[in-house]
């Protein structure tokens, strides 16, 4: 991504004190190969379409882009239960055929089935980019080298600390947060 950065990465101030707001930009170029399925409402690929529109409306000029780091699964067991968390790295449309074998998990952490939250293929590394790029923000805010951070893979808020809920695994927001409380 180094040749999407910019030397002069920031945007004019609309803010009284006329001082220009440092903007990081963390985006996972793979995220929009991730599906929830043909009939699912939530698109990743949704994600890509922004970062399309951002691209060619020429303002990764006033940003710095980076792509994030995934979440590993102890960054991701800050909130999530680890049973919760090894399921989630393990699971897959696979095991959703087998299902009479796996049922009992499936239920326990709501994946899998036609359900909000199936078990698609990759779901785990979506969870990581998506997390990372949050914790990616938080990171780059604590450090004060941006005084904005935006990470589009975000928002995943209805994760529960140890089941899937709302088309949402991990929750990147809590996940943020603690990051950001590091800071404290
Ligand atoms: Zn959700």
């Amino acid at each position: 991504m180094a040749d999407r950065l910019s030397a002069s990465a920031s945007l004019p101030s609309i803010c009284p004190d006329a001082t220009k707001r440092r903007v990081a930009y963390f985006f996972e170029p793979s995220i929009g190969d991730y599906s929830y399925g043909d009939e699912h409402p939530m698109k990743p690929n949704c994600i890509v379409m922004a970062d399309n529109l951002i691209t060619h409306y020429g303002l990764l000029d006033s940003m710095e882009v980076h792509r994030p780091t995934p979440a590993s699964r102890e960054a991701i067991t800050q909130f999530h239960d680890p049973d919760y968390v090894n399921f989630l790295a393990s699971v897959s449309p696979e095991i959703v055929q087998d299902y009479y074998t796996h049922s009992r998990n499936l239920k326990r952490f709501h994946v899998g089935g036609r359900g909000d939250c199936p078990a698609f293929e990759g779901v785990f590394d979506f969870c990581g980019a998506s997390a990372g790029g949050s914790i990616g923000c938080a990171a780059i805010l604590n450090l004060g080298n941006a005084d904005i951070a935006l990470n589009w893979s975000s928002g995943l808020h209805h994760a529960k600390k140890c089941e899937a809920s709302g088309f949402c695994y991990v929750n990147d927001i809590v996940l943020g947060i603690l990051e950001l409380l590091i800071r404290t």
